[in-house]
């Protein structure tokens, strides 16, 4: 177990916000079971969940591997995303800003815009279902060609009012400086698009100051490895720039040791803008309730803290802005502030 997490309280019904999370690593077993796959609870957790410490990226990526194969067709594509709606629901998640890679769910035959329609019919349905606002940022991956990353951009312009609302960089870092997307970014900011990008997670901080000086993103995912530089971490204070940290899946790949060894709470001590998000809910396999039980018991973070930074994730969601206070106002209540 990561964290023995029993004497911390239960955070399911509290509202709450998640702006990094990715469709193809978030496939529920009721989105396969509706797929005609009657796959049992033992199967698919060895199957499609990773180790919570992975002793190589192999055996992280080799969960992933049979939840991008199912994600191939239009109708697995739709049921996937609204079943992952009901899951962010079920775990009060009350806004979620969700992403993938359009160009990877290509292999069954689908067109750019037929992975988008697919994509966004299961946000209307489960966003009706549920009652949950949810928005869609699409990645460009740092390991593949700029020509075929720019057009997730050009397509993220085009379905822009019907759901996207940013685009990121993702894909392997260590491996693949961001240098060699900047055109492709640069087409993003002229767009008007909002931008966050993968950085200061496999790689450390020359990785985050290259990210932040060449794709000018608004947020960052993970960012963590900041913390080996005080210079870095007063540059991201400055230029405002938010965090999306997920701990547990920076433990389970290697980041950092142990979960007390996570420096999440100091970075939170520090002021830098940061929200807690789950990364990959059936990889980890995680919910948003259970990793705050983790930062409870760990940490001991209690309200203030968890409504502070859902407060901050909810500031710097790419949401339109009019849409912010109402959200706003649910955090403050459901959490008692
Ligand atoms: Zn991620």
């Amino acid at each position: 177990m990561l964290v023995d997490v029993t004497a911390a309280p239960d955070f399911t019904l509290k509202p709450k916000v998640e702006l990094h999370l990715h469709l193809d690593c978030s496939l529920t077993r009721t989105a396969l079971h509706r797929l005609g796959n009657p796959i049992g609870e033992a199967e698919f957790r060895r199957l499609y969940t990773a180790p919570e410490r992975c002793d190589s990226l192999m055996d992280y990526l080799r969960a992933i591997g049979p939840s991008c194969e199912a994600l191939q067709t239009a109708p697995a594509l739709a049921i996937a995303m609204d079943e992952l709606l009901r899951a962010l629901a079920a775990d009060g998640v009350i806004y979620a800003e969700i992403r993938f890679a359009p160009h990877t769910h290509q292999r069954g035959g689908l067109s750019l815009d037929q992975v988008m329609e697919a994509v966004t019919d299961g946000l209307v349905a489960g966003a009706s279902a549920t009652g949950i606002e949810a928005r869609l940022l699409l990645c460009a991956l740092r390991d593949y060609p700029p020509a075929e990353n720019l057009k997730v951009i050009e397509l993220a312009h085009r379905w822009r009012d019907r759901g996207v609302v940013g685009v990121d960089l993702a894909g392997d870092e260590a491996g693949h400086p961001a240098a060699a997307n900047r055109a492709v970014f640069d087409r993003a900011h002229t767009l008007g698009l909002p931008v966050t990008a993968h950085a200061g997670e496999a790689a450390g901080p020359d990785s985050l100051r290259e990210a932040i000086a060449l794709i000018a993103p608004a947020r960052i995912g993970h960012g963590v490895r900041a913390i080996e530089s005080e210079d870095l971490m007063a540059e991201i204070k400055a230029r405002n720039l938010h965090l999306e940290v997920c701990p547990s899946s920076n433990i389970q790949v290697g980041v950092f040791g142990d979960y007390a060894a996570h420096p999440v709470d100091l970075m939170s001590r520090r002021g830098l803008s940061l929200s807690i998000n789950t990364d990959a809910r059936t990889v980890a396999p995680l919910s948003l309730s259970l990793e705050y039980r983790r930062l409870a018991a760990t940490f001991g973070w209690q309200t203030g803290e968890f409504l502070a930074h859902n407060l901050e994730a909810l500031r710097h969601a790419f949401l339109p802005e009019e849409k912010k206070p109402a959200l706003g106002g649910r955090l403050i209540e459901g959490w008692g502030g």
